[in-house]
């Protein structure tokens, strides 16, 4: 099959927003719609038209440019199939295990709730991609505002199950910030140390963080780290469940 193609584009503070055109047919999609002038801009520049929208959850950064794209586009809006915060009209709703395509490109639906409830992530599994929304960042994972902690450890334990080489794109730029905290609890972890510094390094550039891959999270990301001796033993909890790991971590960053 033939893969497709990604541009990945800033959006208001600190927003990523990803525009996929199916190689083969040539239809694009856009994963959320938080600023709709930036999503027009985006693909201007590319020379592309938009055929789809998929939005990941509810929140304004992610939904507010909606409907003047679909008014200006006439493109399709698919979006979750679970009950969030607004009141939004969706095309198409889709819940966990849905599998639908763009052109010839196949894309899977998971749930992931914890930052919301109804948030859903796009796999592609033929390009090994996923759009984790505000579920998965580079070193970090979302503020749970919606869930339970025990939800979103959920939501991160099923991430971990794909293939290491899996590309990750995430909603947001908050490397710098989760790659502090991450020390702060894994401080021995040369990759993490490495990381760090390479971050920082695009970031004085401003070079974008994203996307990661699932390798880089599962050597330095903490909220997928929670089975690691070092981190628990950091944490006095050594013989804690992993659900129990999770949280307190997911605690710490609250505060940190
Ligand atoms: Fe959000
Ligand atoms: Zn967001």
């Amino acid at each position: 099959p033939m893969p497709a193609t990604f541009h990945q584009f800033p959006y208001l503070a600190d927003n990523y927003g990803v525009l996929i055109r199916d190689d083969a047919t040539g239809r694009t999609a856009c994963v959320d719609a938080g600023d709709a002038a930036a999503v027009m801009a985006a693909l201007q520049a590319q020379g592309w038209t938009l055929d789809e929208l998929w939005i990941t959850h509810w929140h304004h950064d992610h939904t507010d440019g909606m409907e003047e794209l679909r008014d200006k586009t006439g493109c399709t809006v698919i979006g979750p199939g679970y009950k969030g915060g607004l009141a939004l009209s969706f095309d198409k709703s889709v819940t966990a295990g849905d599998t639908f395509s763009l052109g010839e490109t196949p894309v899977e639906v998971w749930h992931t709730p914890g930052h919301t409830l109804d948030m859903i992530n796009f796999y592609l599994p033929e390009d090994g991609v996923i759009f984790t929304g505000d579920t998965l960042f580079a070193m970090g994972c979302g503020r749970v505002f919606e869930g339970s902690h025990a939800q979103m450890h959920e939501s991160m334990d099923g991430l971990r199950a794909l293939p290491a080489e899996t590309v990750i794109y995430g909603g947001h730029e908050y490397t710098q910030a989760n790659a502090r905290f991450a020390l702060s609890v894994d401080p021995g972890n040369a990759a993490l140390i490495a990381r760090a510094e390479e971050v920082d390094a695009l970031r004085a550039e401003g070079q974008p963080t994203m996307p990661t891959t699932m390798a880089a999270e599962l050597a330095t990301n903490p909220f997928l780290r929670y089975g690691d001796p070092a981190i628990r033993a950091h944490l006095g909890m050594a013989d804690a469940t992993d659900a129990a790991v999770f949280s307190e971590l997911r605690t710490q960053k609250d505060n940190f």
